[in-house]
């Protein structure tokens, strides 16, 4: 009698847990799906026909979701493309107004200038939308080479030490010679560009921020390029939403900006099989940290 039991409680137990691997194999597919990766599916087993049945069920509305997605981006790019060429006219005329000054009424001049300084800032902001949507789609190959990222780092601080000093600010750079990664020249600049910017725009003087490039302490074959600013920082409500496009804290909609520089860090970063991570503690500051494959250094002869 007991082995009955015993047999009734195995087969029982295992029926449990042939038909519990089918929902969890539903549930580990639903965590692996991020807004950068909707092409994961759940495999079909064959085994237990209403999990299965749940299983297709939630491919089905996967397919559906990937596609709203792809014709959302689609429809923002054709409508940031097709603004382009309005905005670009509507420049031109202002500007042409501004040169056939200057008129009696100075406030013609005025309103002609800071129409071009308004269409300016929108087709910023519309070629860094084409940008980003380029860029999630992946980097060509043919513009991958090897890329010296402590020479972009060091760049990126010569480039932005003279604003960083009217703002009151100490802008340091620390890396070694070399460190080699694969990755496209111009997107790495942008994303260096763009992290340091923020850090400019976003610490009150007196303040520091620190650029720094290294290989990882635990993966030598990964590298970090750091940007640590002494600035206002990222409350933590806000802090899982800033890599969002057009995604602005509060407490910086004072300062000029657009809300898209994260969201194409994260874009150049995500294209070269990287990540983007952020620390970050309000009114102590903000550490920004690009994590990015590394390439061996090439060896040359002292003699070469
Ligand atoms: P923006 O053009 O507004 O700077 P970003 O996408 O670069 O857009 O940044 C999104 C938001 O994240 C910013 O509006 C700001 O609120 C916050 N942020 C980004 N970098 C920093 C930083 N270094 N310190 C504090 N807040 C930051």
């Amino acid at each position: 009698m007991s082995a009955l039991i015993v047999t009734a409680l195995g087969v029982g137990w295992f029926m449990a847990r042939r038909a519990l691997s089918g929902v969890e194999a539903v549930t580990r597919t639903a965590r692996k799906i991020s807004d950068t990766d909707l092409g994961q599916r759940v495999p079909i087993m064959a085994r237990h026909e209403e999990i299965d049945r749940l299983a297709v069920t939630f491919n089905q509305m996967l397919d559906r979701i990937e596609k709203l997605v792809a014709g959302i981006r689609e429809m923002g790019d054709n409508i940031a493309h097709d603004l382009k060429s309005p905005v670009a006219r509507i420049r031109g005329m202002a500007e042409m107004s501004l040169a056939a000054g200057p008129y009696d009424n100075c406030e013609d001049d005025a309103l002609a200038a800071s129409t071009i300084e308004e269409c300016d800032r929108l087709l910023e902001m519309i070629n860094t939308m084409l940008m980003i949507s380029k860029t999630d789609a992946g980097v060509s190959e043919t513009h991958m080479q090897p890329v010296n990222i402590a020479d972009v780092a060091r760049a990126a601080k010569t480039l932005f030490v003279p604003l960083a000093e009217d703002g009151g600010l100490t802008l340091t750079c620390t890396a070694p010679d070399t460190v080699l990664v694969s990755g496209d020249l111009r997107l790495l600049q942008r994303a260096m560009a763009n992290l340091v910017d923020n850090a400019i725009k976003y610490t009150p003087a007196p303040g520091t921020i620190e650029i720094s490039v290294d290989h990882d302490k635990t993966n030598k074959e990964k590298v970090n390029i750091s940007v640590k600013d002494s600035g206002i920082g990222i409350g933590a409500d806000d802090l899982p939403n800033i890599f969002n496009r057009f995604f602005r804290c509060d407490q910086s909609r004072a300062t000029n900006g657009s809300g898209l520089g994260l969201s194409l860090v994260q874009a150049v970063a995500q294209a070269h099989g990287g990540c983007v991570d952020v620390v970050s503690e309000p009114g102590r500051g903000s550490l920004f940290t690009l994590h990015l494959s590394g390439l061996p250094e090439i060896q040359t002869n002292p003699g070469d």
